[in-house]
């Protein structure tokens, strides 16, 4: 009797390199490269071809991406290269010849064909592999969804939009399709992203679609309010404080969006702010900040800022400090200014030195520590909803604390097993999260009631409550 083997299936390693932006851009390659056959190889030694997805967003992150190169030539030596660092094609063949390929963001169509290149796919291609919302390289329970690409802003310390060129935003029914999807397959958070959230549809002046009978504009508040009714929770990244934002909090107040906004505003000296050129810098924030809690209370905000910017001088930073103790942002991220090759910000005059820099950046960070253990505090012995992100190992039974004799020893008791999530306040990777006591009946992606118990500078102690 003879038996047919099917031929293996050729195997790619990937090496995902950057922002969760950059996550979204090897999902999608992915899922197109499991639809055509191949197997994702855990490790470099299975591959047949290793793909490293580069971010080049500052000089640090290139010279990571560099690195994570060289390894990968060292260890498997086929690589194919994409990513923002693609754009560099020229550097990273000069340090890195051997190199199979080399596509920038979003050319997906080219990564591809590289990998097909490189290693030819298998004859007979199980398409019923992919899942139905494509493979996610997140946790089942959490998705990404980017909403748009590029960004019509210059800030002055960015490159981005010379990588990625001007906003072009994606079809909101299109979107909505995906985000339903998603739920569908079993996603509880949908975490939108772009580089401009607020900015969503301009492109297309906002030009409405048909979705579920009836029209949804191009538009953040439109959108956010359909993404709302899948029944995820559903977190906005990327904010501008422009006017109609102020559209998208009362969405908070009707549970349709988490009470959560990610609003990178970077400094708060209004001469920092327009040697930044940054979008939206004329807005009254502080005022807008104390309206917007007024109608929704336990609304987080959190912000990233860059501290050591050419010419920020210590009345600039003095006003950022003050700015922040009033405006009692919950999350907050500090960068010490880096010139990243191509920005405009690298020919402005008086350079901070670095030994300012750091000294600035401790004393902010100081200072939003002491703000978020504040907040966190304040949450002590409420109760609060909590998306779990994983759950503890039970103890093998001789590992665990003494039960006395009321546990038989076959009886696992998940009094001792812990569990990690995040509250509405904290978006995955980048916030604090809710660290929780007795939780061995709970998994991934269920969403409990906790009652909080003790708090840190980051993070919440609680146990899940029972009645
Ligand atoms: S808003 Fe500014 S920092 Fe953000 S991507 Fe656009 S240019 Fe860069």
């Amino acid at each position: 009797m003879s038996t047919t083997t099917l031929p293996r299936p050729p195997r790619v390693g990937l090496v995902s390199l950057g922002c969760p932006k950059a996550l979204v851009d090897s999902e999608r390659i992915i899922t197109k490269l499991r639809a055509d056959g191949y197997q994702m190889s855990p490790d470099y030694a299975g591959a047949d071809v290793v793909l490293v997805n580069t971010c080049g967003f500052l000089d640090s992150a290139k010279e990571e991406s560099l690195e994570a190169i060289g390894e990968a030539i060292a260890e498997n030596g086929r690589v194919v290269v994409t990513g923002c660092m693609g754009n560099e094609a020229d550097v990273i063949r000069k340090r890195f010849p051997d190199v199979l390929a080399v596509t920038g963001p979003q050319q997906y169509e080219e990564v591809v064909s590289a990998v097909h290149d490189a290693a030819p796919p298998a004859a007979s291609p199980y398409l019923d592999l992919v899942p139905e919302a494509g493979l996610k390289l997140t946790p089942r329970h959490y998705s990404y969804l980017k909403i748009s690409e590029g960004c019509n802003h210059r800030c002055s310390f960015c490159i981005i939009p010379s990588i990625r060129g001007d906003l072009v935003s994606r079809r909101p029914d299109a979107i909505l399709r995906e985000a339903e999807k998603l739920v569908e397959a079993g996603t509880k958070e949908l975490l939108v992203i772009s580089q401009d959230t607020s900015a969503y549809g301009v492109d297309i002046r906002h030009q409405p679609r048909m979705w579920k009978g009836h029209e949804v504009r191009a538009h953040m508040t439109d959108l956010a309010r359909e993404l709302g009714k899948l029944g995820a929770w559903v977190r906005l990244h990327y904010v501008y404080p422009y006017p109609h934002v102020d559209q998208v909090i009362p969405l908070m107040a009707e549970g349709l969006v988490l009470p959560y906004l990610d609003i990178p505003f970077q400094h708060a000296s209004p001469k920092v702010l327009r040697s930044m050129k940054r979008p939206a810098n004329e807005a009254k924030v502080l005022e807008r900040l104390k309206s917007w809690r007024s109608i929704v209370p336990d609304m987080a905000v959190r912000s990233s800022f860059v501290v050591g910017f050419p010419g920020e001088t210590e009345e600039d930073f003095q006003y950022l400090l003050n700015w922040l103790e009033e405006a009692q942002l919950d999350r907050v991220g500090a960068f010490k200014f880096e010139p990243v090759s191509g920005a405009a910000a690298n020919d402005l005059p008086d350079p901070v030195p670095d030994e300012v820099k750091q000294e600035r950046y401790d004393r902010v960070m100081e200072l939003s520590a002491r703000i978020s253990a504040e907040k966190l505090a304040a949450k002590v012995g409420k109760t609060i909803e909590v998306l779990i992100d994983r759950v503890d190992e039970a103890p093998a039974p001789d590992e665990g604390p003494d039960r006395g004799h009321f546990d038989a020893p076959h009886h696992q008791h998940h009094h001792d097993v812990g569990a990690t999530g995040r509250s509405k306040a904290d978006a995955p990777e980048i916030d604090g999260e809710v660290h929780l006591r007795d939780a061995g009946h709970l998994s991934p992606g269920d969403i409990v009631s906790v009652r909080v118990e003790d708090s840190d500078e980051h993070d919440l102690f609680g146990v899940p409550f029972s009645g």
